[in-house]
């Protein structure tokens, strides 16, 4: 089904919407950005359209609504645990086609990857995506290398318009919550990046794990872990036991965002400690993004949505990594 109707009809829709589903886009956070006089976009509750940022890319990827940042994954006594309650309604999530690709990849990790995960899965289940089209992306963008320009498996797809906005609705079960103009259109899509790669199809690691490019990073790279964070296909995670200080013997374990970057997270008991050179795990990342993901799922794990380049302190742009790489192993970049 295809319409078009008004904004303010669309956020009247999204009203009644609103009892069922909590509804999350990126917006707008006034001097909450790197800097004192910087805004911050990401996600968050919003009720009008007019409070969704597409204009500008969000600072942080809808995956902190499919992973939290820090989730409580149970609360417990001396006897006895419990997890948390689910929350009960729906989530609509409105967002651009490389962050729903990059959703598809987190299913492989927390789904498909042997077991199951009983809190991703939980809250997966109730998320219907809304996809928002994109016609140029952004300066750092490289989608179109990676193939995540062509939205899929969306339950609703909108172009926002000057004063309309145009629906396409796949999902039965959202067909009747908005009424409006029947319309033909096609949602927009990025047909071409200023970024342009040519990913290595196959990297191998031992065609790789000397090479002096790395050496780069070595000093380069301060392991702050911004590229990790940002990344909406970064999926690993620490545990931490928070003891309640009036009773010690009770408290709560939490799953954290982690980061291949950061110190530490290679530790193991005995003090040993792989992947010390910042470079190495630049090269761990790197084999991650477009080598062993691949190897396994069949495509890619880096979506191309450039935040990482965006994020870092040091101005390391992961685009160029690539190209550096596809250069040394006889690809035509650089
Ligand atoms: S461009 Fe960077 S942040 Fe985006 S998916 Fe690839 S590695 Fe992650
Ligand atoms: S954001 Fe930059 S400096 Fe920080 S860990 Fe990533 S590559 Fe290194």
């Amino acid at each position: 089904m295809k319409i078009s109707m008004s904004k303010m009809n669309f956020n009247e829709s999204l009203k009644k919407l609103e009892e069922k589903y909590k509804i999350y886009a990126p917006k707008l956070f006034p001097y909450a950005g790197r800097f004192s006089d910087t805004d911050l976009v990401r996600y968050a509750e919003v009720s009008t359209i007019e409070e969704m940022v597409f204009d500008k890319k969000s600072d942080f990827s809808p995956k902190e609504i499919l992973l939290p940042q820090s989730e409580t994954m149970f609360y417990f006594t001396e006897k006895e645990y419990k997890e948390p309650d689910v929350e009960e309604k729906g989530t609509l999530v409105f967002l651009k086609s490389c962050d729903l690709h990059s959703v598809k990849r987190f299913d492989e990790i927390y789904l498909k990857n042997k077991f199951s995960d009983i809190y991703y899965s939980q809250r997966r289940d109730k998320i219907k995506f809304v996809i928002v089209g994109c016609k140029t992306g952004f300066d750092s963008c490289f989608c179109v290398s990676m193939g995540t320009n062509i939205p899929e498996d969306y339950h609703m797809g909108i172009n926002i318009r000057e004063d309309e906005v145009e629906l396409e609705i796949l999902d039965e079960g959202l067909k009747a919550n908005f009424q409006g103009q029947d319309k033909e259109f096609e949602i927009d899509k990025v047909a071409m990046n200023k970024i342009e790669l040519n990913v290595p199809e196959e990297i191998n690691l031992e065609d790789v794990i000397n090479l002096d490019l790395w050496r780069e990073y070595d000093k380069r790279c301060v392991a702050c872990g911004k590229c990790n964070f940002v990344c909406p296909t970064c999926t690993c995670t620490t545990t931490q036991d928070i003891f309640y200080s009036e009773n010690e013997n009770t408290g709560e374990r939490r799953r954290v965002w982690a980061s291949c970057h950061v110190d530490g997270f290679t530790d193991m008991a005995g003090g040993h400690e792989f992947r010390k050179k910042h470079g190495d795990r630049m090269r761990f990342k790197t084999m991650h993004k477009i080598g062993d993901f691949k190897k396994r799922f069949g495509y890619h794990m880096c979506t191309g949505c450039g935040r990482c380049d965006d994020a870092c302190p040091e101005y390391i742009s992961f685009s160029n990594c690539i190209k550096k790489l596809t250069a040394v192993l006889g690809g035509e970049d650089e």
